[in-house]
């Protein structure tokens, strides 16, 4: 999958979808599967980034990798207190209202009240946290400010971020990553959890769940969760049965600012250890470097070795999300230096607040100037124009932030990317607007290493797209998985298309 940041409006209109599919009942009140995150913020649960309060992902050892936290070996020692794990109060206590109270109540002298209700206790109760608290920067002292993405940023900088008229956002939507090197698999006492040969779905086998909560310290996203109702972990199953029978996931469908890609991508399984545990420098060129090609002869010809069939290598031809990660390396995984190798990337927000600076007088933009220089975000657009292009890069994030969440902190990362963003809007103001001159929109397309055509296929995929573009399945084949099993080796509970 693809998320592309800058078209996200934050709607949460995608949580609520999944929600009322998957987790409207008893003892997942609590969870969203789908959720969607201020940045700069602590998220859901709270300060789930921090590694050291939750141990999740894997750490690098001499050979490869082991899990931070727990897992088979390290767990099974401790296997009945495990320290690690988020309480109900760092998602939330889930509660809703008497709302019966209000048309049932006998005739008063008062206005009758909806009081909030615990859905755990069932006892009336204070609210304290909800799982968008901090929505839109609301409480940013609690919460923004705590962000642990900040920590590499000087106080200075912190400081500049945080000023009111220098205050911006964005949002970041979160499910689970269907990760290539699944800490919650590892984790798993039982052998509960396994990704699908099939399509790579990472789930739950809710006969087999002994409510270890293992999985739930090892994924360092949280994104798995324990029903305290059924006494069985669960987490996002990429609604499965939609996609089986053609579908998109309810979240995906319902996405109201198009931001969500999906599509088929072939990967060389027989790499996931060795990439999981490369240096972190190299952690994200060596995870698109696994996935490959679908138009090389070789990578086709194994494919169907494996018993791929033709239609899922020519979705993979046609799939955005190879076209976003691995053709234009636009996209990245969120934080991969956990090193569970996700495969849901994002592309980075622009975040240009355009509108605010147009509006801006002198003045202010002198003052803006000089809080771009102290930031250290000189990562120049000569080919813009003075009045508009050329102040973006003084509002907008630290680079240094958007590395920490994309970029396992390389800035450079980010940068071409963003570069990339700007060079298409350019290129397209020319076209539209026509107050940028074509030789300028040329130069700024050279710089970003971008040509007319690709400017064109890219702008095409952002904003015309229809939703066949967007989601790109084959038909569900359950006789590849059954092949796979049986020819290649690929065991119960292991990795996707082996190649
Ligand atoms: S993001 Fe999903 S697949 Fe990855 S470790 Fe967490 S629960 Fe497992
Ligand atoms: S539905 Fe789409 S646009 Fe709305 S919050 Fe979710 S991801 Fe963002």
């Amino acid at each position: 999958m693809v998320f592309h940041l800058d078209k996200c409006i934050g709607c949460h209109t995608c949580s609520i979808a999944c929600k009322n599919i998957w987790t409207d009942r008893k003892g997942a009140e609590y969870m969203w599967w789908n959720n969607v995150e201020t940045k700069p913020g602590t998220g859901y649960p709270n300060k789930w980034e921090n590694q050291e309060i939750y141990k999740g992902g894997w750490e690098k050892n001499k050979k490869s990798v082991s899990l931070k936290g727990t897992g088979k070996s390290k767990g099974l020692g401790n296997i009945f207190h495990n320290p690690y794990l988020p309480k109900i109060d760092d998602y939330y206590e889930p509660f809703t209202y008497r709302y019966a109270n209000l048309t049932n109540s006998p005739e008063g002298d008062d206005q009758p009240t909806a009081r909030p209700v615990s859905q755990i206790t069932g006892k009336n109760m204070d609210i304290k946290m909800g799982p968008n608290w901090d929505d839109d920067l609301s409480g940013s002292h609690d919460f923004a400010q705590q962000d642990i993405n900040l920590e590499s940023l000087s106080q200075a900088e912190k400081e500049a971020m945080f000023q009111l008229e220098q205050m911006a956002f964005f949002y970041l939507p979160r499910i689970c990553n269907h990760c290539l090197n699944p800490a919650c698999v590892a984790a798993c006492p039982s052998g509960a959890i396994y990704k699908r040969g099939e399509d790579g779905i990472v789930l739950i086998n809710q006969e087999k769940c002994r409510a270890w909560r293992m999985c739930v310290t090892a994924c360092p996203y949280k994104k798995a969760y324990f029903n305290w109702n059924t006494g069985k972990s669960e987490k996002c199953i990429l609604c499965y049965p939609r996609l089986e029978a053609g579908h998109a996931p309810a979240c995906m469908h319902s996405c109201v600012g198009r931001i969500r890609y999906l599509g088929v991508i072939l990967y060389d399984a027989d790499k996931i250890e060795e990439v999981a545990g490369s240096s972190e420098a190299n952690l994200i060129d060596r995870q698109k470097e696994m996935l490959l090609d679908p138009f090389d002869e070789e990578v086709i010809k194994q494919a169907r070795k494996n018993g791929i069939a033709d239609s899922t290598i020519e979705a993979a031809q046609k799939s955005p999300v190879y076209k976003w990660v691995k053709e234009w390396n636009m996209a990245l995984p969120l934080h991969a230096e956990y090193r569970t190798l996700p495969m849901l990337f994002y592309v980075p927000p622009l975040l240009p607040v355009m509108a605010s600076l147009s509006n801006q007088d002198n003045q202010q933009q002198e003052k803006i100037h000089e809080k771009g220089k102290q930031w250290n975000v000189e990562w120049i657009y000569d080919t813009s124009t003075d009045d508009l292009w050329s102040s973006i890069r003084q509002v907008r994030f630290p680079v240094k932030y958007l590395a920490s969440l994309f970029g396992a902190g390389d800035e450079r990362k980010i940068t071409q990317i963003i570069e990339k963003l700007m060079a298409v809007r350019i290129y397209r103001r020319w076209k539209t607007v026509g107050d940028i001159t074509e030789t300028k929109a040329d130069k700024t397309l050279e710089k970003a290493g971008l040509t007319r055509e690709l400017a064109d296929n890219i702008y095409r995929l952002t904003t015309l797209a229809p939703f066949e573009e967007r989601f790109v399945i084959p038909p569900a084949h359950r006789e590849e998985a059954v092949e796979m099993m049986k020819d290649t080796g690929v065991h119960k509970g292991s990795v996707g298309f082996k190649i």
